[in-house]
């Protein structure tokens, strides 16, 4: 497979190219003609997949189609995971990549100021990458709204489970439309990933890296 096939449009593949990445990954191969056609998703795979850019380009592609059919406020694609250091890392390529559209990205995440947070999330953003409890905190604080997510990435999401962030992965989860595209990453599938799966996707098709 080479990028050709995604059928990006020429803006997207001018940044991909400018990335000088040469070819897809495996998960991205398999894993974003699936995002793009809009099913659910588990994606079983580790950092340096590249797994980052197999839900971030389907987002912008998703985000640009409903833009034109949803104003409001709040973000369309919220992009759950465990630490700041992750956060800041998908937010950067978030920022690389959208802002080929115009879109911008926001981070939230324990630990950084919820006030200069809160105001960023103010300033409007189409993507918000976040860590869990933090989310919840700004929801509740009513510095975002979730009611325009249609697109919900979860990564990470054993690592979040051994941090003992289950009940704010479901409770977010639980807030945001059901008729939204749910993305599932984990470098592992046990059973209670399964069962979180089970939960919170919808017929979902599972890639392994
Ligand atoms: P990730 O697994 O998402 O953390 O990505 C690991 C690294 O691979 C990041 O630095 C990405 O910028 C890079 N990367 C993502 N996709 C590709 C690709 N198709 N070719 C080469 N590098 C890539």
């Amino acid at each position: 497979t080479s990028f050709a096939h995604f059928g990006f449009d020429e803006q997207l593949m001018h940044q991909i190219r400018k990335s000088e990445y040469t070819q897809p990954t495996p998960i991205q191969c398999q894993g974003v003609p699936i995002a793009l056609g809009g099913r659910d998703m588990i994606g079983i795979a580790k950092t340096g997949s590249g797994k980052t850019a197999a839900f971030i380009w389907p987002i912008l592609v998703h985000i640009m189609d409903q833009k034109e059919l949803e104003q409001g406020e709040g973000p369309i694609a919220v992009i759950v995971c465990p630490t700041r250091e992750l956060c800041q890392q998908i937010h950067s390529e978030c920022k690389r990549f959208g802002k080929v559209y115009g879109l911008r990205s926001v981070a939230v995440y324990g630990g950084g100021s919820m006030w200069e947070q809160a105001k960023a999330l103010q300033e409007g953003a189409e993507i918000v990458v976040c860590t869990p409890g933090r989310l919840i905190d700004h929801v509740k604080k009513k510095a975002t709204s979730l009611q325009r997510v249609t697109y919900l990435v979860f990564d990470e999401a054993d690592r979040m489970f051994d941090m003992g962030f289950e009940y704010q992965v479901r409770s977010i989860a639980s807030h945001v439309r059901p008729d939204r595209q749910t993305l599932l990453f984990s470098a592992t599938f046990r059973k209670k990933i399964e069962k979180l799966a089970r939960d919170i996707l919808v017929d979902p098709i599972r890639v392994v890296q």
